[in-house]
């Protein structure tokens, strides 16, 4: 699995971000990403989030809790409402509140993957998106696709 090292000078997280050094993955390199430690409806809302990525034509990151080195680790926390999520990108681990509703959650969860695709945060006032700061409802589209493609370069067709 390639991972890319970037210092990035910007804040990248939902969170006071430190600059630094922040771990960020190629989607097309198909990241794992693993939730070793959730109940059934945690579950569900991260397939819902990979499905939404899916939905918008982003078909890399693959949920596998088995992964002894998973890209992307996924660990739920009780939080104060205000703080939905939180991408450690020098972990590469996405903290999600377990006080969001299983709706919000998936959103969340994919927002926080945005993150750890390279994804920085789209003012809502530039368009609709799934990086908007706060988003709790907006799931990825076309336009965050284009972003990731901007990014990474469109991912090669895979092998018939
Ligand atoms: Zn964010």
């Amino acid at each position: 699995m390639r991972e890319l090292l970037v210092v990035v000078l910007a804040l990248t997280g939902c969170a006071a971000d430190p600059p630094g050094e922040s771990i960020v993955f190629d989607p097309c390199d198909r990241p794992t990403v693993a939730l070793p430690e959730g109940t059934a409806d945690q579950v569900a809302s991260l397939d819902e989030a990979l499905a939404r990525w899916r939905d918008a034509g982003v078909d890399g990151p693959a949920r596998d809790d088995a992964a002894p080195a998973p890209s992307v680790t996924v660990v739920f926390r009780d939080g104060a409402a205000a703080n939905f999520g939180f991408y450690d990108a020098a972990t590469a681990t996405v903290y999600i509140n377990t006080r969001l509703d299983p709706q919000q959650r998936a959103i969340v969860i994919a927002h926080e993957l945005g993150h750890a695709l390279g994804l920085f945060h789209v003012e809502a006032a530039t368009r609709a998106s799934v990086m908007n700061p706060g988003n709790t409802a907006t799931p990825p589209n076309a336009s965050d696709a284009a972003a990731l493609a901007a990014l990474w370069g469109a991912c090669p067709a895979p092998d018939p």
